[in-house]
Protein backbone atom coordinates (compact mmCIF):
# COMPACT_ATOMS: atom_id res chain seq x y z
CA UNK A 1 0.00 0.00 0.00
CA UNK A 2 0.83 3.50 -0.67
CA UNK A 3 -0.25 6.56 1.81
CA UNK A 4 -0.54 9.04 -0.20
CA UNK A 5 -0.30 12.20 2.09
CA UNK A 6 2.51 12.10 5.20
CA UNK A 7 4.24 14.38 7.36
CA UNK A 8 6.98 12.09 8.52
CA UNK A 9 9.19 15.00 10.34
CA UNK A 10 6.47 15.35 13.33
CA UNK A 11 6.22 11.32 13.49
CA UNK A 12 8.43 8.70 15.36
CA UNK A 13 10.59 6.80 14.03
CA UNK A 14 8.14 3.71 15.47
CA UNK A 15 5.58 4.87 13.45
CA UNK A 16 7.24 3.84 10.06
CA UNK A 17 7.66 0.37 11.89
CA UNK A 18 4.15 -0.33 12.45
CA UNK A 19 3.05 1.08 8.61
CA UNK A 20 5.30 -1.48 7.42
CA UNK A 21 4.30 -4.35 9.28
CA UNK A 22 0.79 -3.93 8.15
CA UNK A 23 1.87 -3.35 4.43
CA UNK A 24 2.43 0.29 3.93
CA UNK A 25 5.39 0.22 1.79
CA UNK A 26 5.59 3.94 0.59
CA UNK A 27 4.66 7.13 1.48
CA UNK A 28 4.73 10.56 0.17
CA UNK A 29 5.64 12.67 2.78
CA UNK A 30 4.66 17.27 2.28
CA UNK A 31 6.06 19.63 3.60
CA UNK A 32 4.41 21.99 6.29
CA UNK A 33 4.50 24.41 8.95
CA UNK A 34 6.02 22.74 11.42
CA UNK A 35 7.43 25.88 12.91
CA UNK A 36 6.54 29.34 12.98
CA UNK A 37 8.52 30.00 9.70
CA UNK A 38 9.64 33.27 9.58
CA UNK A 39 12.06 33.22 7.06
CA UNK A 40 12.90 31.51 4.00
CA UNK A 41 15.85 29.54 5.75
CA UNK A 42 13.43 27.81 8.22
CA UNK A 43 11.68 26.41 5.47
CA UNK A 44 14.28 25.35 3.29
CA UNK A 45 15.54 23.67 6.75
CA UNK A 46 12.66 21.52 6.95
CA UNK A 47 12.70 20.82 3.16
CA UNK A 48 16.68 19.48 4.14
CA UNK A 49 15.11 17.21 7.11
CA UNK A 50 12.26 15.66 4.53
CA UNK A 51 15.30 15.19 2.01
CA UNK A 52 18.28 14.08 4.33
CA UNK A 53 16.78 12.70 7.45
CA UNK A 54 13.18 11.99 7.39
CA UNK A 55 13.75 9.60 4.49
CA UNK A 56 16.53 7.88 6.09
CA UNK A 57 14.66 7.22 9.40
CA UNK A 58 11.81 6.01 7.14
CA UNK A 59 14.20 3.45 4.78
CA UNK A 60 15.46 1.97 8.30
CA UNK A 61 12.20 0.97 8.73
CA UNK A 62 11.46 -0.47 4.90
CA UNK A 63 9.42 2.01 3.98
CA UNK A 64 10.19 4.41 0.71
CA UNK A 65 9.47 8.23 1.07
CA UNK A 66 8.91 10.02 -2.00
CA UNK A 67 8.70 14.35 -1.15
CA UNK A 68 6.67 17.11 -2.40
CA UNK A 69 7.51 20.08 -1.43
CA UNK A 70 6.43 24.02 -1.48
CA UNK A 71 4.86 26.85 0.66
CA UNK A 72 2.18 25.78 2.82
CA UNK A 73 -0.03 28.33 3.25
CA UNK A 74 0.32 28.59 6.57
CA UNK A 75 4.21 29.06 5.82
CA UNK A 76 4.31 31.83 3.86
CA UNK A 77 8.14 34.26 4.87
CA UNK A 78 8.51 37.41 4.12
CA UNK A 79 10.98 36.33 1.81
CA UNK A 80 9.13 33.22 0.22
CA UNK A 81 11.44 34.96 -3.05
CA UNK A 82 13.74 32.55 -2.03
CA UNK A 83 11.87 29.39 -1.92
CA UNK A 84 10.37 29.93 -5.65
CA UNK A 85 14.40 30.25 -6.57
CA UNK A 86 15.57 27.32 -4.92
CA UNK A 87 12.15 25.36 -6.03
CA UNK A 88 13.12 24.44 -9.49
CA UNK A 89 16.57 22.94 -8.39
CA UNK A 90 15.24 20.77 -5.62
CA UNK A 91 12.54 19.18 -7.66
CA UNK A 92 15.63 17.43 -9.86
CA UNK A 93 16.29 15.57 -6.67
CA UNK A 94 15.17 11.93 -7.66
CA UNK A 95 12.93 11.58 -4.15
CA UNK A 96 10.57 14.95 -4.66
CA UNK A 97 7.81 13.95 -6.58
CA UNK A 98 5.64 17.26 -6.59
CA UNK A 99 4.92 20.47 -5.03
CA UNK A 100 3.03 20.30 -2.27
CA UNK A 101 1.06 20.82 0.35
CA UNK A 102 0.60 24.02 -0.93
CA UNK A 103 -3.17 25.76 -1.33
CA UNK A 104 -5.73 28.18 0.42
CA UNK A 105 -5.79 28.28 3.85
CA UNK A 106 -7.72 32.10 4.57
CA UNK A 107 -7.92 33.06 0.60
CA UNK A 108 -6.20 36.05 1.46
CA UNK A 109 -4.24 37.99 -1.81
CA UNK A 110 -0.98 36.69 -0.35
CA UNK A 111 -1.84 32.93 -0.05
CA UNK A 112 -3.70 33.65 -3.53
CA UNK A 113 -0.41 35.58 -5.12
CA UNK A 114 1.82 32.59 -3.29
CA UNK A 115 -0.62 29.70 -4.76
CA UNK A 116 -0.51 30.57 -8.41
CA UNK A 117 2.98 31.31 -8.72
CA UNK A 118 3.80 27.80 -7.58
CA UNK A 119 0.93 26.35 -9.75
CA UNK A 120 2.27 28.83 -12.90
CA UNK A 121 6.20 26.85 -12.07
CA UNK A 122 4.38 23.49 -12.03
CA UNK A 123 2.93 24.27 -15.29
CA UNK A 124 6.20 25.31 -16.71
CA UNK A 125 8.08 22.79 -15.22
CA UNK A 126 5.36 19.63 -16.45
CA UNK A 127 5.85 19.18 -12.32
CA UNK A 128 2.43 17.19 -10.23
CA UNK A 129 0.99 19.35 -7.42
CA UNK A 130 -0.36 18.21 -3.62
CA UNK A 131 -3.15 20.85 -3.27
CA UNK A 132 -4.76 21.25 0.48
CA UNK A 133 -8.24 22.04 1.56
CA UNK A 134 -8.48 23.53 5.02
CA UNK A 135 -10.63 22.67 7.72
CA UNK A 136 -12.66 26.11 7.87
CA UNK A 137 -14.90 27.62 5.25
CA UNK A 138 -13.96 24.12 3.67
CA UNK A 139 -16.61 24.15 0.58
CA UNK A 140 -16.18 28.16 -0.31
CA UNK A 141 -12.12 28.23 0.26
CA UNK A 142 -11.95 24.90 -1.97
CA UNK A 143 -14.05 27.03 -5.14
CA UNK A 144 -11.93 29.57 -4.96
CA UNK A 145 -9.52 26.74 -4.58
CA UNK A 146 -10.37 25.13 -7.80
CA UNK A 147 -10.81 28.22 -9.66
CA UNK A 148 -7.25 28.92 -9.12
CA UNK A 149 -6.25 25.64 -10.68
CA UNK A 150 -7.84 25.55 -13.78
CA UNK A 151 -6.53 29.19 -14.68
CA UNK A 152 -3.26 28.34 -13.49
CA UNK A 153 -2.33 24.29 -14.89
CA UNK A 154 -3.88 20.92 -16.38
CA UNK A 155 -6.10 19.70 -13.29
CA UNK A 156 -4.80 16.42 -13.82
CA UNK A 157 -1.37 16.97 -12.80
CA UNK A 158 -3.23 18.04 -9.86
CA UNK A 159 -3.95 16.31 -6.71
CA UNK A 160 -6.56 18.23 -4.38
CA UNK A 161 -6.43 16.42 -0.82
CA UNK A 162 -8.70 16.26 2.43
CA UNK A 163 -12.03 15.44 0.32
CA UNK A 164 -15.10 14.49 1.79
CA UNK A 165 -18.51 15.23 1.25
CA UNK A 166 -18.93 19.24 1.49
CA UNK A 167 -16.57 19.20 -1.54
CA UNK A 168 -16.40 15.92 -3.61
CA UNK A 169 -19.44 17.37 -5.55
CA UNK A 170 -17.62 20.20 -6.76
CA UNK A 171 -14.69 18.41 -8.09
CA UNK A 172 -15.36 14.61 -9.11
CA UNK A 173 -16.64 15.90 -12.81
CA UNK A 174 -13.14 17.33 -13.26
CA UNK A 175 -9.78 15.83 -14.36
CA UNK A 176 -8.24 16.09 -10.80
CA UNK A 177 -7.05 13.51 -9.17
CA UNK A 178 -8.41 13.28 -5.27
CA UNK A 179 -7.08 12.45 -1.72
CA UNK A 180 -9.39 11.07 1.31
CA UNK A 181 -7.82 11.49 3.83
CA UNK A 182 -8.63 9.24 6.62
CA UNK A 183 -7.79 10.83 10.09
CA UNK A 184 -9.10 11.59 14.01
CA UNK A 185 -11.10 14.60 13.53
CA UNK A 186 -11.39 14.50 9.22
CA UNK A 187 -12.62 10.96 8.25
CA UNK A 188 -13.12 7.70 9.37
CA UNK A 189 -12.43 4.60 7.63
CA UNK A 190 -16.75 3.97 6.99
CA UNK A 191 -16.33 7.57 6.02
CA UNK A 192 -14.21 7.20 3.46
CA UNK A 193 -16.22 4.00 2.10
CA UNK A 194 -19.28 5.35 1.96
CA UNK A 195 -17.92 7.99 -0.08
CA UNK A 196 -16.05 5.33 -2.44
CA UNK A 197 -19.08 3.72 -2.46
CA UNK A 198 -21.14 6.91 -3.71
CA UNK A 199 -18.73 8.21 -6.28
CA UNK A 200 -16.53 5.13 -7.33
CA UNK A 201 -12.71 4.25 -6.89
CA UNK A 202 -11.21 5.65 -10.09
CA UNK A 203 -10.72 9.25 -8.75
CA UNK A 204 -9.94 9.02 -5.45
CA UNK A 205 -6.16 8.03 -3.62
CA UNK A 206 -5.99 7.62 0.48
CA UNK A 207 -4.00 9.02 2.66
CA UNK A 208 -3.21 9.53 6.84
CA UNK A 209 -1.94 12.94 6.46
CA UNK A 210 0.08 11.76 9.94
CA UNK A 211 0.85 14.95 11.77
CA UNK A 212 0.68 16.64 14.91
CA UNK A 213 -2.52 16.73 15.11
CA UNK A 214 -4.59 13.55 16.50
CA UNK A 215 -3.10 10.72 13.81
CA UNK A 216 -3.35 7.22 12.71
CA UNK A 217 -0.42 5.36 10.87
CA UNK A 218 -2.53 2.67 10.26
CA UNK A 219 -5.19 4.70 8.38
CA UNK A 220 -4.46 3.45 5.15
CA UNK A 221 -4.19 -0.35 6.00
CA UNK A 222 -7.35 -0.05 8.36
CA UNK A 223 -9.59 1.47 5.61
CA UNK A 224 -8.63 -1.44 3.07
CA UNK A 225 -9.39 -3.76 5.96
CA UNK A 226 -12.52 -2.45 5.85
CA UNK A 227 -12.77 -2.17 2.23
CA UNK A 228 -12.52 -6.04 2.39
CA UNK A 229 -15.09 -6.79 5.05
CA UNK A 230 -17.40 -4.52 2.99
CA UNK A 231 -17.04 -6.31 0.04
CA UNK A 232 -15.60 -3.80 -2.48
CA UNK A 233 -13.56 -5.80 -5.61
CA UNK A 234 -9.70 -6.37 -5.28
CA UNK A 235 -9.17 -4.41 -8.23
CA UNK A 236 -10.72 -1.11 -6.97
CA UNK A 237 -9.24 -1.63 -3.72
CA UNK A 238 -5.70 -1.82 -5.34
CA UNK A 239 -6.31 1.62 -6.93
CA UNK A 240 -7.33 3.65 -4.20
CA UNK A 241 -4.32 1.97 -1.93
CA UNK A 242 -1.55 1.83 -4.50
CA UNK A 243 -2.16 1.82 -8.65
CA UNK A 244 -3.38 5.72 -9.12
CA UNK A 245 -0.61 7.41 -6.62
CA UNK A 246 1.60 5.28 -8.62
CA UNK A 247 0.08 6.59 -11.78
CA UNK A 248 -0.43 10.10 -10.51
CA UNK A 249 2.70 10.57 -9.22
CA UNK A 250 4.73 8.15 -11.67
CA UNK A 251 6.53 6.66 -8.87
CA UNK A 252 8.13 2.93 -8.73
CA UNK A 253 7.61 1.96 -5.19
ZN1 LIG B 1 -0.96 17.65 5.36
Amino acid sequence: MIDAHIHADTRPYEDFEKMVIAGVNTAIACAHDPLRMTTADVVLDHFHRLMNNDTKRAAANGLKLYLALGIHPRSISTDFERILDELPGILQEESVVAIGEIGLETTSEKEIDIFKMQLQLAEDLKERVVVHTPRNNKSEVTQTTKSIILENIDPSRVIIDHVDFNIVEELIDHDFMLGLTVQPQKMTPQDAINLLEEYGCKKFILDSDISSSPSDPLSVPKTVHRMRLNGFKEKDIQRVSQENAISFFNINP
